[in-house]
């Protein structure tokens, strides 16, 4: 009689934790068609109780840790192995990602099976790539079945409160990651919309921002004077602020592919010197107080004048001069996510042009609409 009071209570445990994992399945619903999912969080009775499945796992001193053990911190849960492909490819991104969020919890679940992957292999491959975060064992498969975890990798976005918020199936781009974590961190530094291309080290192109941004200062930017035929090479352009120790938070291509240069709370050298509302603050330090965005692009005539002569100019491919439709579209889309989340007015007087501040320069310029971005 005992022996079956234990068999139903397995047969519960095993139904609960296939039912919570259909639950979750079924509960999930696709973003833009991509492989990072937001999940509908199921209303829990107890407020005690961690509502995500629970495990335990080990850390590398052998130490026993459960996934509730974190609860007040956000967590981004993730299943790997040093066999599955993706899992190594996605990974130094999620290194990336776990040194500029200290404050969120990497959790990175090893399927430690014992047989294609053991403790010694899956520590010896960390500690070979140098990554940062922190690796667990799941030994006892705790972790992967409580979580139905069937193909790797597979990442899970859990709030403070314990909830998970999205999850994420095979191998997430980095803008998903930050996206994700978005999800479950209210201070996340670089847009999700963005390519994080950092200038490195971070220290060497910026300051720490001790001042909330309050504009968004517009500038534009090319290689035309050394390659006039090819002049919006990224790699050139990216030099040119290197060799120059100039930096920007964002930059958008001729496409309109959004690259972080900087993150958000650093500082960035891009405005240089100049006045600003008869305001003394401002004046020679408007790199505190803003958020900068170059776009590739070339000016009119005038603007290029103390770059171009006049015959150079005239020489240029036509479609090269101006801004293109997917820049203006992903610059919407850029400024209503950095305002937003900065607190900026998304309007015309807080995002300004180059030119404004210092009147020597003359980005962005004549060739640009401000009309398009504000709509
Ligand atoms: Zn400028």
């Amino acid at each position: 009689m005992k022996n079956f009071k234990w068999i139903i209570i397995a047969l519960v445990l095993v139904g609960i934790i296939v039912g919570a994992s259909a639950l979750y399945s079924r509960l999930t619903k696709d973003v833009d068609n991509d492989n990072l999912v937001e999940t509908d969080i199921p209303e829990t009775e107890d407020e005690t109780e961690y509502p995500s499945p629970d495990f335990t796992v080990t850390d590398r001193d052998g130490n026993e840790v459960r996934l509730s053990d974190f609860k007040g911190t956000p967590v981004v849960l993730n299943f790997w192995a040093t066999w599955c492909y993706y899992c190594v490819e996605e990974m130094p991104d999620f290194d990336k990602a776990s040194a500029l969020y200290p404050d969120v919890q990497f959790l990175m679940v090893n399927a430690t099976d014992g047989v294609n992957e053991t403790v010694e292999k899956a520590t010896e491959f960390v500690d070979e790539k140098g990554f940062g975060f922190d690796i667990y064992f799941d030994t006892r498969k705790e972790a992967v079945y409580s979580y139905g975890v069937s193909a790797f990798p597979q990442t899970y976005f859990i709030n403070a409160e314990g909830e998970i918020v999205a999850k994420g199936s095979g191998m997430l781009a980095y803008d998903k990651l930050v996206r994700g974590i978005e999800m479950i961190y209210d201070k996340v530094t670089v847009s999700p919309l963005a390519t994080a291309e950092f200038l490195e080290p971070l220290e060497d192109f910026s300051w720490e921002r001790e001042y909330a941004p309050e504009y968004v200062m517009l500038h534009f930017t090319s290689n035309v004077m050394a390659n006039r035929e090819n002049p919006y090479d990224i790699g050139e352009v990216r030099k040119i602020f290197e060799d120059n120790g100039l930096s920007i938070n964002y930059i958008i291509d001729r496409d309109g592919k959004i690259f972080c240069y900087m993150p958000e709370d650093r500082v960035a050298w891009h405005a240089g010197r100049g006045e600003w509302k008869n305001d003394e603050k401002y004046t020679n330090a408007m790199n505190k107080y803003s958020i900068g965005i170059e776009l590739l692009a070339v000016g009119s005539k005038s603007d290029m004048s103390q770059y171009l002569s006049s015959s150079e100019y005239d020489a240029l491919d036509p479609s090269l001069i101006g801004f293109t439709d997917a820049q203006y579209e992903s610059l919407s889309t850029l400024l209503s996510d950095v305002c937003q989340r900065n607190h900026i007015p998304l309007d015309r007087e807080h995002i300004i042009g180059h030119e404004e501040y210092n009147p020597e320069k003359k980005d962005p310029g004549e060739k640009f609409y401000w009309d398009k971005i504000f709509q």
